[in-house]
């Protein structure tokens, strides 16, 4: 059961957003016999999955000794979700009516009602928009040196951070860790971070700061080799060679759809009791980083998750609003991530000229050559998250089509020939291909009726 089809009725909770608090009250609630929904948000706050979807190697998770890929992180924990019985929806929230019992919960397409509700819509690390910033994402330009800092790329080379307060101080000490140096890049002539963190900035020889400084472009081939930075006051513009550029220039929480009617602190993040996740609402609960200003780590999310689920039910269960499902297996059965971390690549002896979906550059060459329905093709490298959000909705469109359209996924980092050929810069990059011919092009995630609309336009 991944998607919901049942929008009527009332639920016992809804789950709003999907990165590791919204799965792990997912989780909790879910074996709780509650069959919670959980919305997985899809174009505002980023995208499903949170922040982690953009991150690389997370080493700091308990139970992964060697590291995991974020992507691969929140879908093992959305499989664990769905396994025990979480219906999920892709949508965004738009409102909630906080006022009528059950809640009311707008949608992109359609309203919900749920007797108690769990925000955990996270927080959007800010970017700064500089040139090429899209093109180094993940590739050199990082929102969290904490857990990207260790990367391989970074060690013993030149970084910057950009920010003035706790966090850019924070991991620009960190960042001496592994670089040889880290360059500070202040837009203003003054820190705002506490006396402590600047104290400890200014002791370490490592760290060079550039006041009154902003960053203009990065620049590189396939990963960051320098920035372009300008100096606000005498406009002075030179290059600093940099293999890392990290982020700290504050989050923006996703609470936009909750209007004035929960208690919002003067940070901008939920007000819950402390140490609790009851927020000034009864029956509306918060975890993760919509409520967290302090601490801000994926296990702490899932803690938050947890707590949330747990209260939520004890709630439900005080006003006899639960409405418990009964399992027709008391053991559901085994997982499977859609995502599917480890295809296989099809080779001359396993390649299916029918099949809807296959992998790798023989199954593009035959199907381009010799298919005569539309073939629908994403780039896709390992550790792209968004890829990982995408390739689900590419394979549902086409199981939806029947058939008459077939999917293959390249992987750019093994086929760099075929990346070059087909002129791809970033992943996940998507082409639609007719006779030969390619009819259209997309970059970055987008809505499933998108590439439905254009398949049909071809059959
Ligand atoms: P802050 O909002 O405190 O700081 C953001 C920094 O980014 C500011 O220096 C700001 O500059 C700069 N900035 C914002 N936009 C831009 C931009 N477009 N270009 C360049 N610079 C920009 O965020 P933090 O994440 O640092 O901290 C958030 C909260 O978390 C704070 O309360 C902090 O104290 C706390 N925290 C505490 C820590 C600790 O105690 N160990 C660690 C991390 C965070 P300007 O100053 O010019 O506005």
């Amino acid at each position: 059961m991944d998607q919901s089809e049942n929008y009527s009725g009332v639920e016992n909770v809804v789950i709003v957003g999907s990165g590791p608090a919204g799965y792990t009250a997912a989780i909790y609630a879910a074996r709780a016999n509650l069959q919670p929904l959980l919305i997985t948000g899809f174009t505002s706050g980023g995208i499903p999955g949170g922040q982690l979807m953009t991150t690389t190697f997370v080493e700091n998770f308990p139970g992964f000794p060697d590291g995991v890929l974020g992507p691969e992180l929140m879908d093992l924990m959305k499989a664990q979700a769905v396994r025990w019985g979480t219906k999920l929806i892709e949508s965004d929230v738009i409102s909630i009516d906080s006022k009528s019992k059950p809640f009311k919960l707008s949608l992109l397409d359609g309203e919900i009602f749920s007797n108690a509700v769990i925000i955990a819509t996270g927080a959007s690390a800010n970017r700064l928009g500089i040139i090429n910033e899209a093109d180094y994402w993940s590739k050199g330009i990082s929102a969290c040196a904490i857990c990207d800092g260790a990367t391989p790329q970074f060690r013993d080379a030149e970084l910057a951070v950009v920010g003035g307060g706790d966090s850019a101080c924070e991991e620009a000490v960190y960042l001496t860790k592994y670089g040889s140096k880290v360059h500070l890049i202040v837009r203003s002539a003054q820190l705002r971070a506490s006396a402590a963190m600047i104290d400890r900035v200014k002791a370490n020889d490592k760290i060079t700061i550039h006041w009154n400084t902003s960053v203009v472009q990065a620049k590189g081939n396939d990963w960051l080799e320098k920035i372009e930075i300008i100096n606000n006051k005498d406009k002075n513009v030179k290059e600093v060679f940099v293999k890392g550029l990290f982020y700290a220039i504050g989050h923006t929480h996703n609470t936009n759809f909750l209007g004035n009617q929960i208690d919002i602190d003067e940070k901008g993040y939920i007000k819950c009791k402390s140490g609790r996740p009851e927020t000034s609402i009864e029956g509306i609960f918060a975890a993760g980083d919509v409520a967290d200003a302090e601490w801000r780590q994926g296990v702490t999310a899932a803690g938050s998750g947890c707590m949330a689920a747990l209260a939520s039910e004890r709630w439900l269960s005080e006003r006899n609003l639960s409405r418990l499902i009964t399992r027709e297996q008391p053991e559901p059965v085994k997982s499977h991530s859609d995502n599917n971390f480890i295809e296989e690549e099809v080779t001359e002896k396993t390649f299916d000229m029918n099949s809807e979906w296959q992998k790798g550059s023989y199954a593009l060459r035959k199907l381009y050559h010799e298919s005569k329905k539309p073939i629908l093709v994403i780039f896709s490298s390992p550790s792209c998250g968004p890829c990982h959000v995408l390739k689900p909705q590419l394979k549902r469109v086409i199981s939806e089509l029947n058939g008459k359209v077939q999917g293959i996924e390249i992987d750019i980092d093994k086929d760099q020939d075929i990346a070059n050929q087909a002129g791809i810069n970033g992943t996940p990059t998507v082409q639609l291909f007719k006779d030969k011919l390619l009819k259209k092009q997309w970059k970055g995630v987008k809505q499933r009726s998108e590439f439905k609309e254009a398949i049909k336009n071809l059959i």
